[in-house]
Formats: C-alpha cells, sequence, structure tokens
C-alpha cells in the first residue's frame, strides 16, 4: 500500500465523519510521517477505514481503461440503468417472501426461477440450498463467483411487505441482502440482451447461511465442492466506493450450566445454583483483556435458565459471540473465556463445598477469517474501477461470506450494489434507491473487469491451479 489517508468510519455505519488528508500538510516528508502515525492510531482505535491511493498497476489501469472506453460497454451501463424500476420489481418479488436462517428454500426457489426466465437455463439448487447458476466465458480465463446471501436474520412470521415512505423503500432484509440479489439478476439480464463474452466463467450465486447460525454454511459448501474457483465478489449494502478486504473471524458458544437444583429455602447451603455459577462465569469474562488491535470483541449475547423464583436453578445457558481480525487473538480471548467459565464453576461449588455444578460447551458458529492484500489485483480493480465513477475507495472489515474464501487464501472482496440503506438487522431497514443503477454499474464494471470481455479487455483475475480437496 503506497500513501495512507485515513477515514473514520461515516455517519451511515454509526461512526463519526473525521476526515484526516495529508495534501493540507506542506512539507512531503513530515506530511507522511505524521499521516501514517494518524493512520496507526486510528487503525489501533479499530474505527477507521483505510483508504489507498497507491498508483494503480498499469496492467490493470489499462484493462479498465479499455472496458469503459468501449461502446458496447457504454451501451451496457446504459442498460443497466434501463433496467433499474424493473429490477424494483425483482426485489419487492423477493424481499416479500422470507428467508430466515434454515428456511431458504422458498425465496431460493423464486430466484432460480428469476435466474432461469433471464437467460441461464442451467442454473440449478445445489445440496447445500445456494441457487447456482454458471455463465461460461469464451474459455481458459479466470473464474469468478458473484454472490448475494439468501438469508435474512428475521424469524419467520415476520411482516415483510414493502412500504414505501419519503422516497425510501422499508421492508425487512431489503438491503441486507435482497437489493444484491436483484442486483445480480439485472446482470443477467442485460449481458445476455447485449450478448456480452466475457472470457472467464461467471459463477452466479445466492447463497443460503450468511447470517447468524447459519455459520456460512453455503460459503463453504460452495468452496467444498467447487476447487477451481479463482476468486469471489459478494455484494452487500455498502457505501458505494467501499471495499471489504477484510474478514473478521468469529466463534461462538453455548454454555450449559447444570446443577441437582432444590428448594431455595430447604435446600439452601447444600446446592449450588447453576444460574449463581454462570453469574459468576459473567462477571469474569466481563473483565477478559482483549488487544484494541487487532480489534478484538466478545459479548455474553444471550442467557437464559431457571425454574421459578423460589427454585435454586438447576440449569443455566449463554451465548458467547468471540471476534477478531486476526486469528491469534481470537483463539487467545477464547482460551481466556473458556478458562473463566471453568474457574466460576470451580468457586460456586466451593462456595457450598459441593461438587455437583457442572458445565458444558458447544461451539455453535466458527467463522473463519481473513484477509485479502489491498495490493492485490482483485482489489486494484475495484480501485480502479471505483476511480472510473468518481470514487475514492474506502477499505472496511466485517463478518460476511467472504471470510471463507479469504480464510482459504483465495482472493475475495465485497462491493455494494448501489443505493442509501441503513437499519440493518432492525424491522426499520429501509433502502432509498436514488440512483443505485451508478452503485450497479460501477460493482458491474469491478467484475467485467477481473474476467475480461472478448475482444474488448484480458482478464485482471488470475487463474489459479485448483486447489486439493480437503481431506
Ligand atoms: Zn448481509
Amino acid at each position: 500500500m503506497g500513501r495512507v489517508i485515513v477515514a473514520v468510519d461515516g455517519p451511515q455505519n454509526g461512526g463519526s465523519a473525521l476526515t484526516t488528508n495529508e495534501t493540507t500538510m506542506p512539507a512531503p516528508f513530515v506530511s507522511k510521517v505524521a499521516t501514517l502515525a494518524a493512520a496507526v492510531a486510528l487503525l489501533a482505535a479499530g474505527a477507521a477505514q483505510a483508504q489507498s491511493t497507491a498508483p494503480v498497476p498499469p496492467a490493470i489501469d489499462q484493462a479498465y481503461t479499455q472496458l469503459m472506453a468501449a461502446p458496447a460497454i457504454a451501451r451496457l451501463l446504459d442498460a443497466v440503468k434501463a433496467d433499474h424500476e424493473r429490477s424494483i420489481e425483482d426485489l419487492k418479488l423477493l424481499v416479500e417472501i422470507e428467508a430466515p436462517p434454515f428456511k431458504e428454500q422458498r425465496r431460493a426457489e423464486a430466484f432460480l426461477a428469476r435466474m432461469k426466465a433471464l437467460g441461464l437455463a442451467d442454473a440449478r439448487i445445489d445440496a447445500e440450498g445456494n441457487v447456482v447458476g454458471l455463465r461460461k466465458g469464451t474459455g481458459n480465463g479466470p473464474e469468478l463467483l458473484v454472490s448475494a446471501h439468501l438469508d435474512t436474520v428475521f424469524p419467520a412470521g415476520t411482516d415483510v411487505k414493502v412500504k414505501e415512505r419519503d422516497g425510501k423503500l422499508y421492508a425487512p432484509g431489503i438491503s441486507d441482502d435482497t437489493r444484491a440479489l436483484s442486483v445480480l439478476l439485472s446482470w443477467i439480464k442485460v449481458l445476455n440482451d447485449h450478448q456480452i463474452q466475457t472470457v472467464g466463467d461467471l459463477m452466479i450465486v445466492g447463497n443460503v447461511g450468511e447470517e447468524e447460525l447459519g455459520n456460512l454454511r453455503g460459503m463453504k459448501a460452495l468452496f467444498r465442492e467447487h476447487l477451481d474457483i479463482d476468486g469471489m465478489v459478494g455484494i452487500e449494502p455498502s457505501v458505494d466506493g467501499t471495499v471489504l478486504t477484510l474478514g473478521t473471524a468469529s466463534h461462538r458458544y453455548e454454555f450449559t450450566f447444570k446443577g441437582p437444583g432444590g428448594h431455595s429455602f430447604a435446600a439452601f447451603g447444600q446446592v449450588p445454583s447453576a444460574i449463581h455459577g454462570m453469574g459468576r462465569a459473567i462477571a469474569k469474562i466481563a473483565e477478559v483483556q482483549t488487544p484494541t488491535f487487532p480489534k478484538t470483541t466478545f459479548t455474553v449475547g444471550t442467557v437464559g435458565g431457571g425454574t421459578s423464583v423460589n427454585t435454586i436453578a438447576p440449569d443455566a445457558r449463554m451465548a458467547v459471540d468471540i471476534r477478531s481480525d486476526a486469528m491469534g487473538p481470537l483463539l487467545e480471548t477464547e482460551k481466556k473465556i473458556l478458562a473463566a467459565v471453568d474457574a466460576a464453576v470451580v468457586e460456586e461449588n466451593k462456595r457450598w463445598g459441593v461438587d455437583t455444578l457442572t458445565v458444558s460447551n458447544k461451539l455453535i458458529g466458527d467463522r473463519p477469517g481473513g484477509q485479502t492484500p489491498t495490493d492485490s489485483p482483485i482489489v486494484q480493480a475495484a480501485v480502479r474501477a471505483n476511480a472510473g465513477f468518481g470514487h475514492k475507495t474506502l477499505f472496511r472489515g466485517a463478518s460476511t461470506d467472504a471470510n471463507v474464501p479469504m480464510s482459504l487464501g483465495i482472493p475475495a472482496i465485497i462491493v455494494g450494489g448501489g443505493g442509501k440503506t441503513g437499519g440493518f438487522h432492525a424491522l426499520s431497514e429501509w433502502i432509498d434507491l436514488t440512483d443505485a443503477w451508478k452503485g450497479a454499474q460501477n460493482s458491474l464494471v469491478t467484475v467485467l473487469g477481473l474476467v475480461g470481455v472478448q475482444g474488448v479487455s484480458a482478464p485482471v483475475l488470475e487463474k489459479r491451479a485448483p486447489r486439493a480437496a480437503a481431506k
């Protein structure tokens, strides 16, 4: 990475807006050091999104210059704009089909039907429930996976009817990630209508299991089955110009405390309390120290247990989320938390001179982490495409489907599908689709540059040797 300009997460991502721009500082050397110091401090604060202004490698710059100068691509991008209103119909159709974790089937079937209707006749639903359509290139090019997830966080029975107010569309899941599904369909339509021949293959996917306890099962299955995928571009709600290059890893545990229980008065002093034991564990966990950078976090997200107010609790359970931008600190924190829970049980038993309280734990979430280097071709391609649409690129990190390819060392990024969005994971989720077609154009150009377009540009994404099947 060359010079760095740092921007703190903007208001739409819940952060405060502050930008440090080295160009305001006169003496180049001094400003470089000052900017780097500011960058390190902000990165250490874990709130920063780094921005790269290093020149894009000439070969990548040339590919995108050719792409954006080609009349066929200009017509294609006009078609994306012209298809905007129709794509909103796909968005409404899909968002009004509920798709909670592990219940994505109905939406998958609707998405498959749309894919086929728009020209990917061979599309199918795989064993895990992912909708997979392959748009073949002319051959000998890379294979690029472009994906959006089918599932939402909202449980069955949620009112998913779209409501229009103040120029915005409101519905649970409308921006995360249903907009992206409708963008993929729009791309299929315009690529086929304009008979655009890519060099590399596009594997277009609506995948399952991105949210919560879906545990990235869809993406894990895809990379288990397809050993020849050379790169992945996922679509998620993002501010125009942002590129996700860091996959925050997470491990989630459920702890179950079990004891004999008993009458709160008659058995007092003779039996341990599962809830007291859990309480001791939570107090210890709350004191666990983690590094600020790489950002490492933990929380006891849910608790439950107990029989009645006048019963010494025979059972209690809690779910703990542990996350980090690097695997080392994640495993370190995990170790501390597991030890804290064991110590709490020993303490509760000792309090009453018994050994009847036990605890068991289950790994209920395992999202591997990783990173795509910002100077890698797939990232520089997105940087160049963004520049073509007037955006300086901001890099960001989060836990997404890209975690899987990143953890396997396969180039992966997440970009946006256009529009302003908010209220993620809340019933008040909304999307403002004013000029959203620009974001859909921008990301399509990123993708086309990666796989190359016959007679226009050579693929930027490198073809890799197929991976060996995991043992
Ligand atoms: Zn999402």
